[in-house]
């Protein structure tokens, strides 16, 4: 009975296999919109050195960290030189700037808690924010993208999860659901923990790259190319993995006890980093450590209402990758 079992699954998966790489490749921004994205910085960047000669502006975010679908804004960050600048100064002239260069809805934003300016560009339609000074977002776009160069099921397993996500509506952050950071973050570990591992600790190796950003040392290997066979001895598909990542969310995570930690490439306890108990706004009821700021937990923003809301959708999936006859229509059903 077991082997009947086995193949089973092994025909549940080779089903369903296709359907989410299809879904995946659909996702994937085509090379026209990202010589947009291109283009656009280019100009922004001409429009802001005319005011800030020395400024530069980096992209981050899902536009830069291979982890943006189709169609999403883009993120910039404008790096000025003076320690002593006043951001929403700066903001407010920098909506100036752009809003006499014609770009539209120009907005800035100065109380958020990351200060930004949005703008829509009317001749792409691309929507961006920039921010300011956010030196250490930029470096964790590295690390995010350089993991994605190490194996493609990292790329195809985010991608979906963020799909998934976003039409079930778990990835609204003022609603205290998780960001699409988090989320990856949570695929990348999870590959790291795979037997065998299908990810490496890039934090855990002998470091190549090394920045020191807002006190704070960022050190890891990111001479990727020579890690692009690291996964090769699992053999595991993304269907396999996408139904053992919400198998381990809904029901293998100890979300009493651990922390997932992509900087170790472990898991580790809450009570080692004091996380257990509610401390101001931070509940710690899911526990994401950065893997730069290690204080900072990208689950405090959930509550004990959201825990509930997004549990719940774990086990949904979860469920629906174990039962369901055609689980890819069934689990990116809008909420
Ligand atoms: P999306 O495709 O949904 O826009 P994204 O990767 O751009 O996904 P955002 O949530 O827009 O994700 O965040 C943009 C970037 O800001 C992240 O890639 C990360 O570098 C940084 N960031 C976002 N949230 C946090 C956070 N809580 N702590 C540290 N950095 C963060
Ligand atoms: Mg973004």
């Amino acid at each position: 009975r077991s082997h009947k079992r086995v193949v089973d699954c092994r025909s549940d998966i080779d089903r369903m296999n296709a359907p989410l790489l299809a879904i995946y490749e659909s996702l994937v921004p085509k090379e026209e919109e990202k010589s947009n994205q291109k283009q656009l910085l280019t100009s922004l960047e001409k429009l802001v050195n005319k005011e800030w000669p020395t400024a530069q502006l980096y992209l981050y975010g899902s536009c830069a960290n291979s982890f943006g679908v189709s169609k999403s804004d883009i993120d910039v960050c404008l790096a000025l030189e003076d320690p002593d600048i006043n951001k929403s100064e700066v903001l407010l002239k920098l909506a100036d700037i752009l809003q006499a260069d014609n770009l539209e809805n120009v907005q800035a934003l100065t109380r958020a808690r990351v200060p930004i300016v949005k703008l829509m560009d009317p001749v792409t339609g691309i929507s961006c924010d920039i921010c300011i000074n956010n030196v250490l977002a930029v470096v964790n776009t590295k690390l995010l993208h350089d993991y994605a160069q190490i194996d493609d099921r990292l790329r195809q397993l985010a991608f979906i999860v963020k799909h998934w996500a976003k039409l079930r509506g778990v990835n609204v952050t003022y609603q205290g659901t998780l960001s699409s950071y988090a989320y990856v973050l949570m695929c990348i570990h999870f590959l790291q923990q795979r037997k065998p591992a299908i990810l490496p600790c890039l934090q855990g190796m002998e470091a190549t790259y090394v920045v020191t950003v807002d006190d704070i040392e960022c050190a890891y290997f990111d001479q990727v190319q020579h890690l692009r066979d690291f996964g090769a001895r699992n053999k595991e598909r993304i269907a396999e993995l996408v139904w053992a990542f919400f198998d381990y969310w809904a029901y293998r995570h100890d979300y009493a006890n651990s922390v997932i930690s992509v900087r170790t490439g472990s898991l580790i306890s809450k009570r080692a980093k004091d996380w257990t108990r509610r401390i101001g706004n931070d509940r710690h009821l899911i526990c994401i450590e950065d893997p730069f700021e290690i204080s900072h937990d990208l689950g405090r923003v959930v509550d004990k209402y959201s825990i509930k809301t997004l549990r719940e959708e774990f086990e949904r999936a979860a469920n629906i990758m174990h039962y369901d006859p055609d689980p890819c229509v069934t689990l990116f059903e809008p909420y």
